[in-house]
């Protein structure tokens, strides 16, 4: 864990007086309804205790100047020049994009001297980019005196990733790095971002198991999943003209006509139907205390991943069988969109360190590799850090 008087530290050691404020936008997991964001459907995710933190100060110029303490560079822009894409500092390019899309909005910003540094891994799968994001974002309304909402924060953020950046994500991770509750997941409906905070259960804790496997396929394999699931509501329509999306589609429906639809539609609009109803029916039984039934749930969500969607790899189904395996774990999967990255289960507190010792075994008896486990609590999405 990272505190703020070593982050006010650093700050003073580089700009040489304290920050006026400092800003905490956190990562996250989601524990159930994946690759249902892109088809209109539900996610489940919960901001954890891992964030990225963003120090910062006016200046009483137009530039922006950004240590990035973790990434030991450092950059630096003007605010009344258009703001370039930086291929020197690929890092900034989520700031920039940030700070672009407040200006195109047409918010007035003051120059500012920022710090960054975080505990969120990057490039695993908990959504370092969103948090960075979403944490500059949240500094520069603070500075400017601007009044931001949560769900703008969060699309303004996303849009920085697509347009700046160039990363095709969808709007989960930001809104959750925005809009997390502590203690609790939010069930999101993606097609028009109402939402619902779940509580989680006092006695199980959120566990990530890294598999430190490169996600090499994911880029091309997304893009032909949206294709297969586009095929699908093509093919859906014939018989049900007014849907617009598998959202739409419910599993009494899947049922009546999934053996008219061509493989591998048949097995991927499966999966996304299947999901989406999941991940409501998740999100009832936290609600109804019936945490063995989430469990259950998170397992099947891994079969159809692995099975009918096919974007797990061996080593997440390892990962993913050495979690289950441990008594009072209630249920494991893989999470994101895929092709290596972490999972996520859920624990009993009780049984934390004997999961902790078990996984790590299994999994290295079965791959040779190591995993790094992150024991997580869901947090409160972005605002103010405070000292402890
Ligand atoms: P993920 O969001 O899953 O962690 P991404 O590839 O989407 O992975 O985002 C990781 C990128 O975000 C990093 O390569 C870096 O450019 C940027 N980033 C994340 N955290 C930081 C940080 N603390 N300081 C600077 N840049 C960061
Ligand atoms: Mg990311």
């Amino acid at each position: 864990m990272i505190d703020v008087e070593t982050i006010r530290e650093q700050f003073e050691r580089h700009y040489g007086i304290h920050p006026r404020l400092i800003v905490r936008g956190p990562g996250r997991v989601n524990l159930i309804g994946e690759h249902t964001d892109y088809n209109d459907g539900f996610v489940f995710p919960a901001a954890i205790d891992r964030a990225t933190y963003v120090a910062a100060r006016p200046r009483d110029d137009a530039l922006v100047h950004i240590v990035a303490v973790d990434m030991h560079d450092e950059d630096e822009f003007a605010l009344d020049a258009p703001i370039e894409h930086s291929a020197d500092h690929p890092w900034s390019n989520y700031i920039r994009g940030v700070v672009k899309g407040l200006l195109v909005a047409g918010h007035t910003l003051g120059g500012a001297n920022l710090l960054i540094t975080s505990d969120v891994p990057r490039g695993s799968g908990l959504s370092s980019s969103a948090a960075l994001e979403v944490a500059t974002g949240y500094a520069f309304q603070l500075l400017n005196r601007l009044n931001i909402l949560g769900e703008e924060l969060a699309l303004l953020a996303q849009g920085a990733e697509n347009t700046f950046v160039g990363v095709q994500c969808g709007i989960m991770d930001q809104f959750i790095s925005a809009l997390g509750r502590s203690d609790h997941a939010l069930l999101l409906d993606c097609r028009d971002l109402s939402y619902r905070p779940v509580p989680l259960p006092a006695n199980a804790q959120i566990v990530v198991c890294d598999s430190h496997t490169e996600r090499r396929l994911s880029g091309s394999a997304y893009n032909q999943r949206r294709e297969e699931c586009e095929a699908a509501v093509r093919l859906f329509k014939r018989w049900y003209p007014k849907i617009s999306a598998l959202r739409d589609v419910s599993v009494a429906q899947l049922r009546e006509h999934e053996a008219d639809l061509p493989e591998p539609v048949r097995a991927r609009a499966r999966h996304v139907i299947t999901e989406n109803d999941r991940a409501q029916r998740s999100a009832a039984a936290l609600e109804a205390g019936d945490i063995a039934t989430f469990g259950r749930l998170m397992n099947e969500s891994h079969a159809s991943l692995r099975d009918d969607y096919e974007v797990s790899i061996p080593a997440m189904d390892a990962l993913v069988a050495a979690a289950q395996a441990v008594p009072g774990c209630y249920g494991s999967r893989m999470t994101g969109a895929g092709f290596g990255g972490c999972t996520v289960s859920l624990v009993e507190t009780g049984a934390i360190e004997r999961f902790k010792h078990d996984v790590a075994a299994a999994f290295r008896q079965a791959t040779g590799r190591d995993t790094t486990i992150y024991v997580c609590r869901a947090s409160d999405g972005v605002g103010r850090a405070l000292p402890e």
